[in-house]
């Protein structure tokens, strides 16, 4: 059975959610940055399980709040990180990953997601696209899921029928309103509304998201996702074309995410774990990134001033 294992990150709850796989062998779906790795480790054994346990560490995508831990499971308890093809050469590797992320945290980063340093090739194992892999007598199988991450798989567990969906399936909190997470660099609208497809052609009974853990239900809150994500894209296409850039557009997309979250009743506690999972700031930068790389033919008022 898989459950969510809330990562506490920074002390928060739902802000960070991983899937905890149990069995003789345990498998963690993303393992959470490095700065939960200890928290991790005392709630095995709060629940009776060691962390030698931990085989399989089950990457949905790389972004340091998913898996920035994954290498300490790999370096000190031989864990195997599966991982997307197009993620692989990253978490061997992060040199690139740590500087992106530098850019966009700046001082925050080794107090949001502590160390990152490679997973040792022989611990890397690539999964494709439908493949199924066997933690003890359990079978998951990597279902390649992009819109959010060109490299994400959300992991399918067909005997329970639960998807953990990583960030393709949004971040809801308490039940609230489910957003996309949009930051940069990858964010593609069409590819994510094909994995949502793919995802309801499972018929989940269960879906988990990272940010928030397990969705109300499994149709609904994909429902919310793909109308907010066309909304949220539609606003910074119209500001796009009225000249606005990333740095004037964010205080005002700020404000338009905070409207809907209390329109809904989300209380003030739940809206810091809405801002801690899913920062507005970064999803502008990101469909705006969007718009320039696949649809320039729509910025009618670019490239008349620059960001
Ligand atoms: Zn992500």
């Amino acid at each position: 059975m898989l459950e969510v294992f809330d990562t506490l990150h920074l002390g928060r709850p739902a802000a960070i959610c991983a899937g905890l796989l149990r069995g003789d062998q345990l498998a963690i779906l993303d393992c959470g940055p490095e700065t939960v790795f200890e928290h991790t480790i005392q709630g095995l054994r709060s629940r009776g399980l060691k962390p030698e346990q931990v085989t399989h560490v089950l990457a949905t995508h790389i972004h340091l709040d998913h898996n920035g831990g994954a290498w300490r499971w790999a370096v000190e308890y031989g864990a195997t990180v599966c991982v997307h093809p197009n993620g692989a050469a990253h978490l061997a590797d992060p040199g690139k990953l740590v500087a992106s992320a530098t850019r966009v945290f700046g001082a925050d980063m080794e107090r949001l997601w502590g160390t990152i340093r490679p997973v040792p090739p022989d611990k890397l194992r690539i999964v494709h696209d439908g493949e199924t892999i066997a933690v003890g007598p359990a079978r998951v199988q990597a279902i390649e899921t992009p819109g959010h991450a060109n490299h994400h798989h959300a992991y399918w567990l067909e005997a329970e029928r639960t998807l953990y969906a990583g960030d393709v399936a949004g971040v809801s909190i308490a039940g609230g309103p489910c957003q996309p997470p949009c930051p940069p660099s990858d964010i593609d609208l069409e590819s994510w509304k094909r994995s949502l497809a793919k995802m309801r052609a499972l018929q989940p009974a269960r879906i988990i998201a990272t940010h928030g853990g397990l969705l109300k239900d499994p149709v609904t809150p994909l429902a919310d996702l793909e109308h907010r994500l066309d909304d949220w894209a539609a606003w910074v296409l119209a500001q796009l074309n009225a000249g606005q850039n990333e740095a004037q557009m964010v205080p005002l997309f700020e404000q338009k995410v905070l409207a809907e979250l209390q329109t809904a009743g989300v209380t003030p506690e739940i809206l810091q774990t809405y801002a801690h999972g899913n920062p507005a700031d970064k999803s502008v930068y990101g469909l705006a990134r969007y718009w320039r790389k696949f649809h320039p033919e729509r910025l009618t008022a670019w490239p008349k001033t620059t960001p």
